[in-house]
């Protein structure tokens, strides 16, 4: 790994060149960033994005790296790892800068008396990953919590702050999903007060429930995929309640989980290489050590060969793809 600085002027911003990028992500999976660059402000930032344009090479933005993968060969351009993690109150809301992982800004909260976001304790992902992909677990997703947001704007160089409606969320989307230069700086938490007995409550139960479910501590992306949006065609819906009868207990909801589809194919703890199908979730991909990327794109494939044959539904992946084009 060499340091490399794009200039005198700018010699506050050292850029790493030719870094692993496995240990930072929680699969342990993925080859080297050509530059690497840690921004811990704005300016920085803004100086990363420069130095990419510059020597005209593509940039990426990571948070916490718990929800993609990258590929064996790595990524050719500049990856911006977003250590921005301040946290501000502001009456019942908190400022919270992109960087801060989930679980720092719900203890926050309840260290200021404030309820409404305990539901996200066990996402290991940053606040920015998170609005990106409008994360989500126990009937709680970012959508319902993200008043303002404020993000730089790669393209015009400029700050923005806009509303909610802006985010135009959805089922684990959001207007960033499709906007890679929009780059997320802090988002305002719409909270309440509420007594910190009950919201510590909330965090114990919503930790045990998760520990009971996944694989904590396991090298993972968690879901690989996002559940499936039941079919609008009745007949599909019934073939595949007839197929499946205890898929009527998700009726209600819009989407079926993969991981119970994945459990009905007795596909839980199949092996391709070094990767694995949890046995525990059947949505969760497992690195057994010295997984490869292409082991998990093989690994993905047949899952969703199975369902669709099986089903005729069509999974669509909820992890990130960094550096395969
Ligand atoms: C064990 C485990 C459990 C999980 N449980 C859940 C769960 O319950 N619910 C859930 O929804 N997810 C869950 N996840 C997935 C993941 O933690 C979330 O999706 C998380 O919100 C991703 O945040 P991140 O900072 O890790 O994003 P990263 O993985 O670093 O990035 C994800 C995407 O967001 C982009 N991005 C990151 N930061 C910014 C920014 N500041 N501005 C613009 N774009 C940005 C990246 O470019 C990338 O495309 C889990 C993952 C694991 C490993």
């Amino acid at each position: 790994m060499t340091l490399y600085r794009p200039s005198l002027a700018r010699i506050f911003m050292a850029i790493k060149e030719h870094v692993d990028l496995k240990p930072y992500t929680y699969f342990k999976i993925g080859g080297e960033a050509r530059f690497l660059s840690e921004v811990k402000n704005i300016e920085e930032l803004k100086e990363a994005v420069h130095f990419a344009k510059e020597h005209n090479l593509p940039f990426v933005v990571l948070g916490a790296a718990s929800n993609i993968l990258i590929a064996d060969s790595g990524y050719r351009g500049v990856v911006i790892r977003v250590l921005l993690r301040g946290i501000q109150r502001d009456g019942t809301r908190l400022v919270v800068e992109a960087g801060v992982p989930d679980a720092v800004a719900v203890r926050r909260s309840l260290d200021e008396k404030l309820s409404g976001f305990e539901w996200a304790i066990g996402i290991p992902g940053t606040i920015g990953g998170s609005v990106r992909g409008n994360a989500g677990c126990f009937g709680g997703e970012m959508k319902d919590v993200v008043e303002r947001i404020r993000f730089f704007d790669a393209r015009s160089g400029v700050v923005e702050e806009k509303d909610n409606a802006f985010c135009r969320f959805a089922y684990r989307e959001s207007v960033f999903k499709h906007s890679t230069h929009l780059i997320i700086l802090s988002v305002t938490l719409s909270l309440h007060e509420r007594d910190p007995d009950t919201s510590q409550k909330l965090v114990r139960k919503y930790s045990s429930l998760r520990s009971d479910a996944q694989d904590i501590g396991s090298s993972s992306a968690g879901c690989v995929f996002k559940n499936v949006p039941w079919p609008d065609d009745e007949k599909k819906r019934a073939r595949l309640l007839w197929l499946v009868p205890d898929l009527a207990e998700f009726s209600k909801f819009p989407t079926i989980p993969i991981g119970f589809l994945v459990d009905h194919l007795g596909l839980k703890g199949r092996k391709i290489g070094n990767i694995s199908i949890s046995k525990k979730h059947g949505n969760y991909l497992i690195n057994n050590g010295g997984a490869t990327a292409e082991e998990v794109i093989m690994m993905i494939g047949m899952i969703k060969e199975y369902i669709h044959r099986k089903f005729d539904l069509y999974p669509e992946e909820e992890i990130q793809y960094i550096g395969f084009d």
